[in-house]
């Protein structure tokens, strides 16, 4: 595992957040689990949000019961566009769609209400889509044995991901395509910013004054490599930089990231 740099502008802002929120960094996120410290380096944008979002309360969560009672306490607004988030990101979804459409454009749920809350069941769901497949195709491609694979379907679920993880070091991928890093394709199962009711996936991604209508609204991309998927942080981007977040281009679109120094 990487060091974890403290003093650099990520975390020192979200020290700040969670010190507002009476939470310590090692509450939210143990110093000696490695899939969380990971989930934090790529999902961790909407830990430093504005005040009237409520990140949650631990960087992975391992149960249904869990984030039940994480998801009542951030509260649901349902939307006109069947999907459900918080209600300051729903409240910012409607206006900024709202604003496209008097633009002449639209702002859609792409895949339907999967496109913003989702339950720990969906994420397990999503997770087992692309590590199920992936075993058995790395089984007939030799890169693994059928014990082996066996061993790891056996395993409870948040003991795979850390496997898994290992397993793409050498070059044994669990993405859908099998050619990058499973957490580039899903999040892993109870991690998700749509759990967070923060994230939204629209259609219109590729449009760049759709992105900019987002932006002017509080939705900002911020999980890299993941390019319909917005987060909200209820912040303007001018304040982005101050929550210890840097820009960063790709795919011609612009990622505000955790900046780790
Ligand atoms: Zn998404």
């Amino acid at each position: 595992m990487s060091t974890v740099n403290l003093s650099s502008p990520f975390y020192q802002s979200l020290q700040r957040a969670l010190s507002q929120r009476n939470t310590t960094l090692s509450a939210i996120c143990p110093n000696d689990d490695s899939v969380a410290r990971r989930v934090l380096h790529d999902y961790g944008a909407m830990f430093v949000g504005s005040e009237n979002i409520l990140p949650p309360p631990r960087c992975v969560f391992s149960s249904e019961e869990q984030v039940i009672e994480f998801q009542a306490e951030a509260g649901v607004a349902p939307a006109k566009i069947a999907i459900e988030l918080q209600p300051a990101a729903i409240d910012a979804l409607l206006k900024a769609r709202a604003q496209a459409k008097t633009e002449g454009l639209d702002i859609t749920p792409r895949d339907g209400a999967e496109a913003a809350r989702r339950s720990y069941a969906d994420t397990v769901r999503l997770w087992n889509s692309r590590f199920l497949p992936a075993l058995d195709h790395w089984t007939h491609a030799g890169r693994l044995t059928e014990d082996e694979a066996n061993r790891l379907r056996a395993l409870p679920i948040h003991e795979q991901v850390p496997e898994v993880l290992e397993l793409e070091k050498e070059g044994i991928f669990f993405s859908k395509d099998l050619s990058k890093s499973v957490l580039y394709s899903i999040a892993a199962p109870g991690t998700s910013q749509h759990i967070a009711m923060l994230a939204f996936d629209a259609n219109e991604f590729l449009d760049a004054r759709v992105r900019e209508i987002m932006s002017e609204h509080g939705w900002f991309q911020t999980v890299l490599s993941d390019l319909p998927h917005f987060t909200f942080l209820g912040l303007t981007e001018d304040e982005l930089p101050s929550r210890g977040l840097k820009p960063v281009e790709a795919n011609s679109q612009k990622f505000w990231i955790p900046d780790f120094g």
